[in-house]
C-alpha cells in the first residue's frame, strides 16, 4: 500500500488547479473547536498585551521619533538584526529564526484569511479564493523554505545554551521555549508530509522538505488510514503547542520578542545622550530623576520587558569585570522585578531595588547599551537613579568634594579661573575676548588646565594648530567645565547651571566651530549643549588634525625614536558614543610615516569594542587605590603587549591608565597622540614645558 501511495505522489497525473484543501482530513466539529481554542489563545494573548501595555504607560511619556528613523531601524535592527554584528553565530541564529518565525506568522495568518473568506463566499473545498495557482506556488516554496530557517534557528539556540560560553540565560523556562519552538516547527512538517502523502498535492515538490517527511512516511510503510489517523493527532499537537504558545507568550520570557521590536524600533537614546531634565518639571513635582518605576519614561519600561538576560552587558562591563558591586544585567532584572511586583505604589528603587554603591560603579561607558541585542540601556536606567540620589545629598566623599569644587570654583580641581591659562606660559595662546575673528574655539578643558601632565596635550595642540596656520583662541578664564562629569554623576543641576554660562560665553564670543582634546567635553558639547540652547560644529583633536594632515598643512614627519612601538587605547566617549575611530589611527599613521620606523600595535580590544580606562562617569573622582579601579584588565593588556608607548585621545585615559601602569612599574610611557605627531615633526619653536 506504502509504495502505491508513493507512486500517486510523484507520478499521478496533476489537477488542474494548483492548490490544497485547507483544513483536510480535519472534520467539521474539529474545526469548530481549533476556532474556539484560536479565540481563546489570541484573547489570552491580547489580554496579556494590554497588562503589559498598562505597566508601560505607568511611566513617563517618551521623546518622539520621526518616521524615517523608524523605518530605517525597523530595516536594520529588527528585520537584518544588524545589532549582532561581529557575532556571526548568534546573529545567524537570530536572523534565522525571526525570519523564519515571522514567515510563518504570515503564511498561518494568510490561510487563515483564505478560510475565512471562501466560507464567506460559500466556495467548496478545492475551490479557494485566492490560495491557488502561481501564488500557491510561491506561498508553498516560501513557507517550506523558512520553516526550515526557523528550526535551524532553534537548533542553534538550543546547541549555544548546551555548549556556549558567556553568563547568557540557561534556565531551564528559556530552554523550554526554544524546545517548544522546535517541536513546533517540527511537527509542521510532519503534518505537511501526511497531507502530501494523503491528498496527493500537485507539484508536491515545491515543498520540497514536507514531500521528503511525506516520502519518509510511504518508505516506513504508513497506510492511508493509519495516515489519517497520524495526520489527525499530529496536527492536533502542532496547533494546541502553537496555540498555547500564543496564549502564553505575553506572561513568558517571549514577551522579549515583541517589547524588544518595540524597543528596536521607538528607543529614543542615542549613544552618548542623556534624557533632558526640565527645571520648570522639577520645581513642579519636586522630583529629580528616579525615585520610583513610574518616574522612569514609557520607552524605559518597555526595556525592562524587552530584556532577555542574556547577559552580554554584563560580559561587557568593566565595573563587573573589576569586581565591582554592578552587573547592568541584574539592574536591569532586578527592575523588572520592581515594575511586575503587585504592590502600590511602587517602591523607592534608588538605595532599596539597586543599592547606592551599585549606582556608583558605572563609569558610563556605554558599553552595556552598544552591545545589547535588544537596544536596552542599562547605562541611562543608572544615571536617571544617580540623579535622584544626589537630589537626596546621598554623594559622600570624595566625589562629593569633586562637585562642590565644580560649583564653587568652575572645575573639580577646585582651582582659580586665573590659573586657566598657567598651561599656555610661553605660547602666546590667543583668548577669544582679545581676537573677535578666530575661525575655531580650543576648548582646552579643566584636565589640560589644572593636572601637569595633562597640561602636555594642550601645548602640543596648539602648537601643531600654530605649525597648521590654524586661526584659533581659546577662551582662558572665562572657560568653566562643562558639567560632563557632573551630569554622568547625576549632578543635572550643577551641569545646567555651568552649560548655561558657557553658551553664554560661547554666544558672547561668536563661536560657531569648537575642536577640543577631550572627548567626554565633546560629548558633551555635541550632545548635551544642544538640549541647553548651543549649537555648534564640534570636533576631536584627532578629527582636526588628520584633516590638517590630509591637506598637507603640517609638516611631514622626520624623526622618532628608534626601538618605539605604539600601540593607542580607543576612549568610550571617542569610539564608542561618538564612532570616532579612524581619526586617531591616521594622525599616528603620520607620525610614523616619516621614516616608517614606528609600529603601531593594536590591543585586543580595540574601536567600538574598546574597554573602560575606568575615569568616566565621575569615577576619576573616587579615590580608589589603582589596583582596586575599574580598567585594571585593560592595564595588563597594555603591559602584555609589546608596545613601549601608549598613545591616548583622551585626559582621563591619559590619567587613569597612566596611573594604572605606574602602579606596576610598567616602563610603557603614556603620550597624547597630539605629542606623538608633534615629536615626529620638525619641532616648532617654543615647545618647552611650561
Ligand atoms: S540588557 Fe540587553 S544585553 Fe543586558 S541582559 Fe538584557 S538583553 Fe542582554
Ligand atoms: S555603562 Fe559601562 S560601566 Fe556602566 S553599566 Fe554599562 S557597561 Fe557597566
Amino acid at each position: 500500500m506504502a509504495p502505491a501511495l508513493l507512486a500517486e505522489i510523484t507520478t499521478s497525473a496533476q489537477p488542474p488547479l494548483l492548490t490544497r484543501e485547507i483544513f483536510g482530513n480535519i472534520p467539521a466539529w474539529a474545526r469548530l473547536l481549533f476556532y474556539a481554542a484560536a479565540i481563546v489563545a489570541i484573547g489570552l494573548w491580547t489580554y496579556g498585551l494590554y497588562r503589559r501595555v498598562r505597566r508601560w504607560r505607568r511611566g513617563r511619556p517618551a521623546g518622539r521619533i520621526r518616521l524615517n528613523v523608524v523605518i530605517r531601524r525597523l530595516l536594520r535592527d529588527v528585520l537584518l538584526q544588524n545589532r549582532f554584528r561581529g557575532r556571526p553565530f548568534a546573529g545567524t541564529a537570530h536572523v534565522l529564526l525571526f525570519s523564519g518565525f515571522m514567515v510563518l506568522l504570515l503564511g498561518t495568518i494568510l490561510v487563515g484569511v483564505e478560510h475565512w473568506l471562501a466560507d464567506l463566499l460559500g466556495r467548496a473545498p478545492n475551490d479557494p479564493v485566492f490560495h491557488k495557482g502561481v501564488y500557491f506556488g510561491i506561498y508553498e516554496l516560501v513557507t517550506d523554505t523558512f520553516g526550515i530557517a526557523f528550526i535551524i534557528g532553534c537548533g542553534m539556540f538550543l546547541l549555544r545554551r548546551i555548549r556556549g560560553q558567556g553568563s547568557f540565560d540557561r534556565s531551564a523556562g528559556t530552554t523550554g521555549i526554544v524546545t517548544l519552538l522546535l517541536v513546533i516547527g517540527v511537527t509542521g512538517y510532519l503534518v505537511e508530509g501526511l497531507r502530501i502523502l494523503l491528498a496527493a498535492t500537485p507539484l508536491p515538490g515545491l515543498s520540497p522538505i514536507g514531500f521528503v517527511c511525506a516520502k519518509g512516511f510511504a518508505a516506513a510503510g504508513v497506510e492511508s488510514d493509519s495516515a489519517r489517523t497520524m495526520h489527525f493527532t499530529l496536527w492536533w499537537l502542532h496547533a494546541a503547542l502553537a496555540l498555547g504558545f500564543v496564549a502564553w507568550m505575553p506572561y513568558s520570557r517571549m514577551m522579549h520578542a515583541l517589547a524588544g521590536t518595540v524597543n528596536l524600533v521607538l528607543r529614543d537614546h542615542p549613544l552618548g545622550e542623556m534624557r533632558p531634565v526640565s527645571l520648570e518639571e522639577v520645581e513642579t513635582t519636586g522630583l529629580i530623576g528616579v525615585a520610583t518605576i513610574e518616574d522612569f519614561t514609557r520607552s524605559q519600561l518597555v526595556e525592562l520587558d524587552a530584556c532577555v538576560s542574556c547577559g552580554r552587558c554584563q560580559d561587557t562591563c568593566p565595573a563587573f569585570e573589576a569586581g565591582k558591586p554592578l552587573s547592568p544585567r541584574n539592574v536591569v532584572q532586578d527592575l523588572l522585578a520592581a515594575m511586575n511586583a503587585p504592590s502600590r505604589p511602587s517602591a523607592r528603587l534608588p538605595g532599596h531595588v539597586i543599592a547606592d554603591e551599585t549606582l556608583w560603579s558605572c563609569t558610563t561607558c556605554q558599553a552595556c547599551a552598544d552591545i545589547c541585542p535588544l537596544g536596552i540601556s542599562p547605562m541611562r536606567m543608572i544615571t536617571d537613579l544617580r540623579r535622584n540620589l544626589i537630589g537626596e545629598g546621598a554623594l559622600r566623599g570624595s566625589p562629593a568634594t569633586a562637585l562642590q569644587k565644580t560649583d564653587r570654583a568652575g572645575n573639580p580641581w577646585g582651582m582659580s579661573g586665573a590659573e586657566r591659562m598657567a598651561w599656555a606660559a610661553g605660547l602666546d595662546v590667543p583668548l577669544a575676548r582679545d581676537h573677535a575673528d578666530f575661525d575655531v574655539l580650543y576648548w582646552v578643558g579643566c584636565a589640560a588646565a589644572y593636572d601637569r601632565r595633562v597640561q602636555r596635550i594642550a601645548r602640543s595642540v596648539v602648537q601643531l594648530l600654530k605649525a597648521a596656520n590654524v586661526n584659533f583662541a581659546v577662551l582662558g578664564p572665562e572657560e568653566r567645565c562643562t558639567g560632563e562629569s557632573a551630569r554622568r554623576m547625576g549632578d543635572e543641576l550643577l551641569f545646567q547651571q555651568l552649560a548655561e554660562q558657557n553658551v553664554s560665553t560661547l554666544g558672547q564670543r561668536g563661536v560657531r566651530k569648537i575642536v577640543a582634546h577631550c572627548p567626554h567635553c565633546v560629548n558633551s558639547l555635541r550632545r548635551d549643549y544642544p538640549q541647553m540652547g548651543g549649537q555648534y560644529e564640534v570636533v576631536h583633536h584627532s578629527e582636526l588634525l588628520a584633516e590638517l594632515i590630509a591637506e598637507d598643512r603640517l609638516p611631514k614627519a622626520t624623526s622618532t625614536t628608534n626601538g618605539r612601538v605604539i600601540t593607542f587605547h580607543d576612549p568610550c566617549y571617542l569610539a564608542r558614543a561618538n564612532d570616532i575611530t579612524a581619526a586617531p589611527r591616521e594622525v599616528l599613521a603620520a607620525a610614523v610615516n616619516g621614516n616608517g620606523a614606528l609600529p603601531i600595535v593594536e590591543l585586543p580590544r580595540n574601536r567600538r569594542d574598546t574597554s573602560c580606562c575606568g575615569g568616566g562617569g565621575g569615577r576619576m573622582w573616587f579615590d580608589d587605590p589603582p589596583a582596586q579601579r575599574v580598567g585594571q584588565s585593560r592595564v595588563q593588556e597594555i603591559a602584555a603587549s609589546r608596545a613601549t608607548t601608549l598613545a591616548v585621545a583622551c585626559p582621563f585615559c591619559m590619567i587613569m591608565l597612566g596611573d594604572g601602569l605606574a602602579a606596576r612599574a610598567s616602563n610603557v610611557e603614556v603620550k597624547d597622540i597630539a605629542e606623538v605627531l608633534l615629536e615626529s615633526l620638525n619641532p616648532p619653536s617654543g615647545s618647552g614645558e611650561p
